[in-house]
């Protein structure tokens, strides 16, 4: 099992905002993907789940299929606003077992609960999600990710507007996750959570800068191209 990028090309109105990436992220690994802004960082994960279609290349899932990939967005695809209890949105996750109207069985209704727990929100299962922080409501998220056992998770800058505490509880949720045999590849952009949470990283400018290990690839000589790509970016946007 493993997600495969080969010569991927993501373009917005033909203007190429990832370019030629091959990448191969193998089951049960922990990969963090960094890159400045604007570097195709979300392109690139929209273009593994297949939201945005590849210009040229193609990406593969070797012996997966759609729901063995839980992705989550960097903008929420939830209405906070909408009248749903804590447990009814993480057993969203369940989607793909039961669909929009099936019932949830007593077993189904455990692992909710255990998903719950373990980003410590067991209390608030009826709880409605208007009335979360930001912090609680990113664990909740993660719980639906749990509770939908994929073999692949797919974050996308899950911590921003998050506090500290919830972070890292979250991380060791992810690690744990990993330990267990799941693919983790995680878009953030703090150093110190990426070295201490994530043996291999990615290193994004548009194109692929550097994969490997992360003490390798976030190097200072690394991390100055990826900046210069970024800009040279900028200024060329057009160009092919
Ligand atoms: P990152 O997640 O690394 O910050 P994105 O993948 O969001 O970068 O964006 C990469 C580039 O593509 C940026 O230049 C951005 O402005 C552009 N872009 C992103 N989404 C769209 C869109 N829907 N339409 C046009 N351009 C877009
Ligand atoms: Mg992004």
């Amino acid at each position: 099992m493993s997600i495969v990028l080969e010569n991927v090309t993501v373009s917005y109105q033909s203007r190429p905002a990832v370019h030629h990436v091959d990448m191969t992220f193998p089951s049960a690994c922990m990969y963090a993907i960094f890159g400045p802004n604007g570097a195709g960082k979300s392109t690139m994960l929209k273009a593994i789940m297949g939201l945005l279609p590849c210009s040229t290349g193609a990406v593969r899932w070797q012996n997966m299929q759609r729901r063995d990939i839980a992705y989550l967005p960097q903008q929420s695809d939830v209405d906070r606003s909408q009248p749903m209890s804590v447990f009814e949105l993480t057993a969203m996750g369940l989607w793909y077992e039961i669909g929009f109207f099936g019932g949830v069985n007593a077993a189904q209704r455990q692992r909710v609960q255990a998903a719950l727990n373990r980003v410590e929100m067991g209390d608030f299962a009826h709880r409605a999600i208007s009335e979360l922080s930001n912090g609680q409501f990113q664990r909740v998220l993660l719980a639906r990710m749990l509770v939908q056992d994929a073999k692949f998770l797919l974050l996308d800058e899950p911590f921003n507007a998050v506090d500290a505490k919830t972070t890292y509880a979250l991380l060791e949720v992810l690690r744990q996750e990993n330990r267990n045999g799941k693919g983790i590849v995680a878009v953030l952009h703090d150093y110190e959570q990426v070295r201490a949470y994530f043996p291999h990283t990615f290193l994004i400018a548009r194109e692929k800068v550097a994969c490997g290990k992360t003490e390798d690839v976030l190097c200072d000589e690394l991390l100055l191209k990826a900046n210069a790509l970024a800009h040279a970016a900028e200024d060329d946007a057009w160009c092919e």
